[in-house]
């Protein structure tokens, strides 16, 4: 679909992980992220979305496709679920005349790849700051066909991703002006949907360098 990889810092600004995202100093949305802070304005970034801001100041006045995986850091509890350091998978269209439905289109190509065909998918309203509108994307779940099980807690869905349209200051901040630009954004995790693809029951494993559990991929 022709998206580029582009790496980002993993010790970010707090202007990049949050100001340029539409989260200025105070914003209450800056709660949703447990922060580990190294001083006043450096941190760990909390989420890939930093990248999205590095790569509209770089690849301007051109169009945007890129895909940005890394590490990310919060300061959570560690469980068999949670862990204070994990990956993300964010992607970044930016172009004239992008459109909600690219990105549905885009997520819904990912998820038939990903999880095999014939899921279906579900979209519903969500918030992010630096989105709006903003979605999240479901897939029926793949392990009961949307019956309902343990897995996806009897709801009968999946969460691939949060997503929405790239919010005009957002692109503002990239360089890009919101009357002329437009662009979708999504995140995802990655050892949630690894879990549920390789049957794994505890997200430490994945830091824990236990070579048998390395070494059977
Ligand atoms: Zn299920």
């Amino acid at each position: 679909m022709g998206f580029q990889v582009y790496e980002a810092p993993e010790v970010e600004t707090d202007e990049m992980n949050f100001g340029a995202l539409n989260m200025p100093p105070h914003h209450p949305a800056r709660d949703m992220w447990d922060t580990f802070w190294i001083n006043d304005e450096i941190l760990l970034r909390t989420h890939t979305s930093p990248g999205q801001i590095r790569a509209m100041r770089e690849r301007y006045p051109d169009p945007i496709r890129v895909i940005l995986p890394g590490k990310c850091y919060r300061y959570e509890q560690i469980t068999a679920r949670a862990e204070h350091q994990f990956y993300q998978v964010e992607g970044l269209a930016v172009g004239h005349g992008i459109r909600m439905t690219d990105l549905i289109g885009t997520l819904t190509q990912f998820a038939h790849r990903f999880y095999g065909t014939g899921g279906r998918i579900r979209i519903r309203g969500s918030y992010f700051p630096f989105t709006e509108p903003s979605i999240e994307a479901d897939i029926s779940c793949i392990l009961c066909a949307g019956e309902g099980c343990r897995v996806c807690k009897y709801s009968g869905w999946l969460e691939i991703a949060g997503a929405g349209m790239v919010h005009p200051v957002v692109l503002e901040n990239g360089g890009y002006d919101p009357n002329e630009w437009s662009g979708f954004a999504f995140g995802m995790g990655v050892e949630r949907p690894a879990m549920l693809k390789y049957d794994i029951d505890d997200i430490r494993l994945f830091h824990g360098n236990d070579l048998r559990f390395l070494r059977q991929f």
